[in-house]
């Protein structure tokens, strides 16, 4: 059951996977190696198609396997140390490790984890999806199966920016055949790809092209996108 429950998480994944894996046919095969006569322009789509895939695709697969970083020893706390701390007793041992904390509770108490039983890091919060604490937690993404946060960051942002590249590369490059297949100038079998190959891409960069730029605001002012949602809440 937990097993079947994991592999679900990676639907996703495989849907991503699936459906660049069509476009590899239909850009690579349908377009390039039977529409285009221009062996040039040819050479150039096709060299260009597997540049981007190769620089969205390999940050992508890097976000979604990151694992999990263990958060260090000093923030780990003894049973003794829990216990006094969730009580609300003081524990001197703690000031020895010099923590360099500045984020606390409403309280103005240490930011504990009950479940990891550790003194969080500022930026550091629970997954309960991951079902542990994760550093510069950003948000859980479904589409990568994985959190994002300190550990992937940086390949969850350059697979948003490349994958942008190239949703508007395809969008860009397979509409004039998308206008020629409705024209009725290509048979439907080779259109009907260019159609849905355009309008996928399209739909895709509205989304990806749209979290690519909430991401550079974010990056920007320093900000995670937790801290976005609990300030709206405030609000
Ligand atoms: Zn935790
Ligand atoms: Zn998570």
């Amino acid at each position: 059951m937990w097993l079947a429950a994991r592999l679900a998480t990676y639907f996703p994944v495989l849907f991503v996977t699936g459906v660049w894996a069509w476009s590899y046919y239909a850009y690579i095969v349908v377009l390039v190696g039977t529409l285009i006569d221009n062996v040039f322009v040819a050479a150039v789509y096709g060299l260009t198609f597997h540049m981007l895939s190769f620089l969205f695709l390999a940050p992508y697969y890097r976000a979604v396997f990151e694992p999990l970083p263990l958060i260090q020893s000093k923030f780990v706390l003894s049973h003794h140390e829990f216990r006094r701390l969730t009580h609300g007793e003081p524990c001197p041992d703690l000031k020895d490790r010099n923590l360099p904390i500045k984020m606390h509770d409403g309280s103005g108490r240490l930011r504990l984890c009950t479940k990891c039983k550790i003194i969080k890091p500022d930026r550091c919060r629970h997954c309960s999806i991951c079902g542990a604490c994760v550093l510069k937690f950003d948000h859980h993404c479904p589409w990568v199966a994985n959190c994002v946060g300190f550990h992937n960051y940086k390949f969850f942002f350059q697979f948003l920016a490349y994958a942008t590249f190239f949703l508007i590369f395809v969008a860009a490059t397979s509409a004039r055949y998308f206008i020629l297949y409705v024209n009725g100038s290509i048979s439907s079998d080779h259109g009907i790809h260019m159609a849905a190959m355009c309008f996928i891409a399209v739909v895709f960069l509205f989304s990806v092209g749209s979290l690519f730029a909430m991401h550079i605001h974010l990056l920007r002012r320093n900000e995670t996108t937790v801290m976005t949602r609990v300030r709206s809440v405030l609000l």
